[in-house]
């Protein structure tokens, strides 16, 4: 029996701060108490310290496995203080306290303690696979080295555990964070005249980006795409031309509005002075409400926590490996649903509820029941 609880804290005692990550000493305990519970595990390594974890058990031709996933990198402690240690999974008032618990170690240690504690039921059916990466919270690094790979294998539905407070979301925005980078000539400050002014022209680039339209209809759940310029840098000390000036622009995309459309059309407005370089490039997620699979989805977080979705579709601010994983199994119904709270994520002084934990787990193990459920 493994129990979430005390996997949550075990869990939270490796930093995986990201960046460096350094994953692997967590990916080989989890790799461990999956393979003494009969589940067949590989550990993929894509960088020094650094590697996702696959672990099956079952699998059958006619259906293709469930498939679990999470990732087990962490955002750094930030500036302020901690009031607790965050890595010691310290339970205040019913609260897991630590970086990562919510975002998403708890979330990881519950489908692991359910899947564990219902191997050998599953060995026959068409069974689960897990898959806990490396790298999400810089682009989903991880999973892109398994998708591109091509490690993935085969998945019917996914579900995602990064915090949602146990509510079933269907989708989420994708990202393209692209550099644009402007060059000029430099020249001695007092003398302007020789040089050409990169920051004028990021000027010039600024104005345009402010009122960049996508022309495109909001999303009856996940709204309009939108676009932000997150960073500004332009020249080394105040008496030069700077020639060169950078400018970070973040944008959330929705169903339908591709990528690389988006680029093409940002370059025809920015003009070609303006070299644009992807930094992050994740697809957004959306699983129609009505697919059946969504329903028992619902279904059963309903008798597990008494609470009902509600008539409107759950959406997630964030983006997940989903974004990765979904259109490398060939875009399943996926979910994302786990026991942390969205709005505790990245925070100082992060936790997750201990009843949302045994919940999670309680969720997971009914739902890998009912989709290894022989059919009549
Ligand atoms: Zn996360």
């Amino acid at each position: 029996m493994v129990d979430p609880i005390k996997l949550s804290r075990e869990l939270l005692a490796f930093n995986t701060i990201n960046p460096p990550g350094q994953e692997l000493g967590c990916i080989k305990h989890l790799e461990s108490i999956l393979a003494v519970a009969g589940l067949e595990t590989s550990v993929h390594t894509f960088a020094p310290g650094r590697a996702n974890l696959i672990a099956t058990i079952g699998g059958s031709k006619e259906k293709p496995p469930l498939c679990f996933t999470g990732h087990v990198d962490t955002v750094p402690l930030g500036n302020a203080k901690w009031s607790v240690d965050p890595f010691a999974g310290e339970i205040v008032d019913g609260n897991m306290y630590g970086r990562g618990s919510t975002d998403m170690k708890c979330g990881v240690a519950a489908f692991v303690s359910a899947i564990c504690g219902m191997a050998e039921q599953l060995r026959d059916t068409s069974g689960v696979v897990l898959v806990i990466t490396a790298g999400e919270e810089i682009g989903c690094e991880g999973a892109f080295h398994l998708a591109r790979g091509g490690l993935l294998g085969r998945a019917g539905a996914i579900v995602v555990a990064e915090p949602t407070s146990n509510v079933a979301v269907v989708g989420h925005k994708g990202a393209l964070w692209l550099r644009a980078t402007l060059t000029g000539v430099t020249a001695h400050g007092s003398m302007p005249h020789l040089g050409v002014n990169a920051a004028y022209k990021a000027a010039r680039a600024l104005a345009i980006l402010e009122k960049f339209q996508f022309n495109v209809a909001p999303h009856p759940h996940l709204g309009p795409p939108t676009l932000n310029v997150g960073t500004v840098h332009a020249g080394l000390n105040v008496n030069s031309v700077p020639d060169r000036a950078e400018i970070g622009i973040d944008i959330r995309s929705i169903p339908g509005l591709d990528h690389a459309r988006i680029e093409e059309h940002l370059r025809a407005e920015l003009g070609d002075d303006v070299s644009l370089e992807p930094i992050v490039d994740v697809g957004s997620v959306w699983t129609e409400p009505s697919t059946p699979w969504i329903k028992s989805v619902h279904e059963i977080v309903r008798n597990v926590t008494g609470v009902d979705a509600g008539p409107r579709p759950q959406t997630a601010p964030y983006f997940t490996d989903a974004s990765v994983l979904t259109p490398a199994f060939g875009n399943p119904p996926t979910i994302i649903l786990g026991p942390g709270e969205a709005a505790k994520a990245h925070q100082t002084d992060e936790f997750c509820s201990v009843d949302r934990i045994r919940q999670a787990t309680d969720i997971y193990i009914a739902l890998a029941v009912k989709w290894c459920a022989k059919e009549d």
